[in-house]
């Protein structure tokens, strides 16, 4: 894991991303010109030993950017609503 705020938690040494530069898994957007970033980046977390701890971190944190356990921001609004995802565009 390469966010220094969150080293104190015992799963991000494991992070898959700790070997990438940081700024993929915080792309300007998840549509347009980010949207390349943030597909390269869910798909990083889709093989990490640790996407589910990060992602329920991000959950209960309410972390408002970045890609974590492969979720954007938005997909995160959609399952604290407990809504289904939109269809991948
Ligand atoms: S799920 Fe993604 S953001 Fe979370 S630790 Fe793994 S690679 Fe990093």
């Amino acid at each position: 894991m390469n966010r220094l705020y969150h080293e104190s938690e015992d799963w991000v040494a494991q992070g898959s991303c700790r070997q990438y530069d940081p700024e993929l898994f915080f792309p300007v957007s998840t549509t347009g010109p980010g949207l390349h970033d943030a597909e390269l980046a869910k798909a990083i977390c889709r093989g990490c030993a640790v996407r589910r701890e990060c992602l329920q971190w991000a959950l209960r944190a309410g972390e408002p950017h970045g890609v974590w356990g492969g979720t954007t921001p938005e997909d995160r609004r959609y399952m604290r609503r407990d809504l289904p995802l939109p269809a991948a565009s």
